[in-house]
């Protein structure tokens, strides 16, 4: 069944087709919605009933992932009025800490050393998909279809249509606009029917997240710690339900990201016990006692990028584009600047009242931000290569660069700027 929002009657000849209702594909329709441009936005899975006051919200409808937007993505959603609806699940991170179990090395960042009001924010993705679709779903340009998959896609000089079905029923449909841009994940099907290659690199290691509880408050400070069970990144969480009082009463929320080897996972999965004395052993007594832990998800890691983001009329964004490591929080953050970059770029088009699937312009996209795209996997993967290499001397090298990026003046504001999304 269509949601609410699906109209059959009301959903040809729409503007820019968008496959995928993920947080990019959701994101990338309000923030063409906010420029007074119509979507469509065509989704496989159903999406849940939500009402706007949070009752009977299952919180992990989506997945047990947070993520750590960056000051800029928050900027993003600031500038399309969204972040008022998002900030009372959002947890401010004030500070940085980076440190190496067993060795001497160590950084800190603090906002007032950098003069920021903050390095970003934490949300859980339940609840940022919730409050996403909330606002799609109140939206009078963007149309939401779910429940229904892509069969074809074909494309002339003049428009681009998109061929689907419901799950529940044989007979496929049509849809058709200047563009369409496909936000639907690293195993994307546009890009497959488009017959778009990728480059793919499997990194052999599996991120176990969650959520725990600590008997100390976090204080906004968000922990990176590299350990021999892997790199782990403990971010600071809001209460539950987001209104400010720690409900819980016997301890404080925090987020876990933990990169262990490819097969260790599953005691970790399983055996909640086994999964804190680790975290303990790993942190010592910095996040305090880890007390409790939510239920775990595990993701195998693989690094996908797309060989061509532009085809025709078609835009390959998000995951789809690149699917890259969390160790450093920037998949969704880049891929958001992504969305933000063509969303202005198809608005001056309507302005100047030109084609909005002009593949010309659609290049210029992909060439400018191949820039910001290159600079950030180099980042991901050299933190994810230089911190896991067992080897002593690169050990040594790496504690070497944590001292000189704690006491480098003029080092920690470009990393922070850059981990902060504000430099490209
Ligand atoms: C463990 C982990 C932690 C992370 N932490 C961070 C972080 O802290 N900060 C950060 O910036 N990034 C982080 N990321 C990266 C971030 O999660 C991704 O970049 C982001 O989720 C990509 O969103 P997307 O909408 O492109 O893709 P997806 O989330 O994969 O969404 C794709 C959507 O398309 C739909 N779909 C798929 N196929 C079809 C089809 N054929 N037809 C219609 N719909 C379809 C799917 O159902 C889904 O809804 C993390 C990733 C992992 C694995």
């Amino acid at each position: 069944m269509p949601n609410a929002n699906s109209s059959t009657a009301a959903i040809t000849d729409e503007q820019v087709l968008i496959v995928g209702g993920g947080h990019v594909g959701l994101s990338f329709a309000l923030m063409l919605a906010h420029q007074g441009i119509k979507s469509t936005l065509l989704e496989k899975n159903r999406f849940p009933e939500l009402s706007p006051d949070d009752e009977g919200f299952q919180q992990h409808y989506l997945d047990s992932r947070n993520t750590a937007l960056s000051r800029r993505t928050v900027q993003i959603y600031q500038e399309i009025n969204l972040w008022d609806k998002l900030q009372s699940h959002a947890c401010r991170i004030d500070g940085v800490e980076i440190s190496e179990q067993g060795s001497f090395g160590k950084a800190a960042l603090n906002k007032e050393e950098e003069h920021v009001e903050s390095f970003g924010q934490v949300m859980e993705n339940a609840w940022l998909g919730r409050k996403l679709l909330l606002a799609a779903k109140a939206e009078p340009l963007i149309t939401l279809i779910d429940n229904a998959q892509v069969t074809n896609v074909t494309q002339d000089s003049d428009s681009v249509s998109l061929i689907f079905s419901y799950f529940d029923e044989t007979n496929e449909q049509q849809l058709q606009g200047s563009i369409l841009v496909a936000c639907d994940g690293r195993d994307s099907t546009v890009r497959n029917i488009l017959g778009i290659e990728t480059t793919t690199y499997d990194y052999e290691q599996t991120a176990i997240v969650g959520v725990v509880e600590t008997d100390q408050p976090h204080h906004h400070i968000a922990i990176e710690r590299f350990s021999p069970a892997g790199p782990l990144a403990v971010l600071p969480l809001t209460d539950a339900d987001g209104d400010g009082n720690n409900d819980l009463q016997t301890g404080y929320r925090r987020s876990v990201v933990w990169v262990c080897p490819k097969g260790e996972e599953s005691r970790y999965l399983t055996d909640e016990a086994h999964f804190l004395q680790t975290l303990q052993e790993a942190f010592g007594n910095r996040a305090g006692t880890f007390l409790k832990a939510g239920r775990r998800g595990a993701y195998p890691l693989t690094r996908v990028l797309a060989k061509k983001q532009v085809l025709g009329r078609c835009v390959i964004m998000g995951n789809a584009a690149h699917t890259l490591h969390p160790v450093a929080g920037q998949g969704f953050n880049l891929c958001l600047r992504d969305a933000h970059v063509l969303a202005k770029m198809l608005s001056r088009q309507v302005l100047k009242g030109e084609d909005i699937g002009d593949n010309t312009m659609l290049k210029r996209y992909e060439r400018a931000r191949l820039v910001d795209q290159k600079r950030v996997i180099r980042f991901c993967d050299a933190v994810v290569h230089g911190f896991t290499h067992p080897n002593p001397a690169v050990k040594l090298a790496r504690n070497v660069a944590l001292i000189a990026f704690d006491k480098l003046p003029r080092v920690k504001p470009l990393v922070a700027n850059y981990a902060m999304g504000l430099k490209s």
